[in-house]
């Protein structure tokens, strides 16, 4: 290709989807002079979800902006916490993501999960029509151009991703109002409308039920897996809660 040469620096952060060569200080790319910055930056392997601001000669400029011979762009990270318009903020996380969706369930933040393969195509469709920010750890799901919005899920390991996501949206959170298998919003409910789905020590030791409309699973306070009130506990100590 003998277009245009610029040459482009990558934020720290984003060194994880560039050439080792890219990942510190400015390289030399050759463009083709019809291609949009965006463009140039995805093809370098860069999902625009995680790209901030594009300087241009330390001028912010479009995605749309085609580059021309001899500028400087610096490629900036998303800025934490990252504003997504059009709240309700609420997620979509692919088939991988499991863990991290029950997580964020637990801490009352919404979030659709597929447990089966639904494919990319669909995924996108849905992140759309619900116009919800869609988590993946798939490069190519998050180049889809029908997203609503998305963002890359940086780490392998579900503590990790929970904080990667509090810190990055700063969803508000309301732990213990959500069903952590399907997503659905709790409801109070007595113990006498669920005692037939009670074992029978939970109906001695345990007063306060919620169960959810949704799938009818029963929910009740001091149950709870000791892990899940440290998750709990750790996520509202450091990004507080909404609710009590
Ligand atoms: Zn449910």
């Amino acid at each position: 290709m003998n277009g245009p040469e610029i040459q482009i620096s990558f934020a720290p952060g984003l060194a994880v989807f560039v050439a080792s060569e890219r990942r510190s200080g400015s390289t030399a790319v050759t463009t083709d002079g019809v291609s949009s910055l965006g463009h140039v930056v995805e093809s370098l392997g860069v999902p625009l979800t995680e790209a901030g601001r594009l300087l241009v000669d330390g001028r912010p400029v479009a995605v749309a902006h085609v580059p021309s011979a001899g500028e400087h762009v610096s490629v900036e990270g998303v800025t934490r916490p990252q504003p997504v318009p059009g709240a309700p903020l609420r997620f979509l996380l692919d088939v991988h993501l499991g863990t991290l969706a029950r997580r964020l369930r637990l801490l009352g933040v919404d979030a659709a999960y597929e447990n089966e393969d639904i494919g990319d195509p669909a995924l996108a469709a849905l992140s759309a029509r619900e116009r919800r920010v869609m988590l993946s750890r798939d490069r190519g799901l998050l180049r889809r151009r029908e997203l609503w919005a998305g963002a890359y899920v940086y780490s392998d390991r579900p503590d990790d991703q929970l904080r990667d996501v509090l810190e990055r949206f700063a969803p508000p959170l309301a732990p213990w109002t959500r069903c952590t298998a399907c997503n659905g919003l709790l409801t109070d409910t007595g113990k006498e409308e669920v005692r037939e789905r009670l074992e029978r020590g939970t109906e001695k030791t345990y007063d306060v039920f919620a169960r959810c409309p949704e799938c009818e699973r029963v929910y009740w306070r001091g149950a709870h897996h000791a892990r899940l009130e440290a998750i709990v506990d750790e996520a509202v100590r450091e990004f507080g809660a909404t609710t009590p």
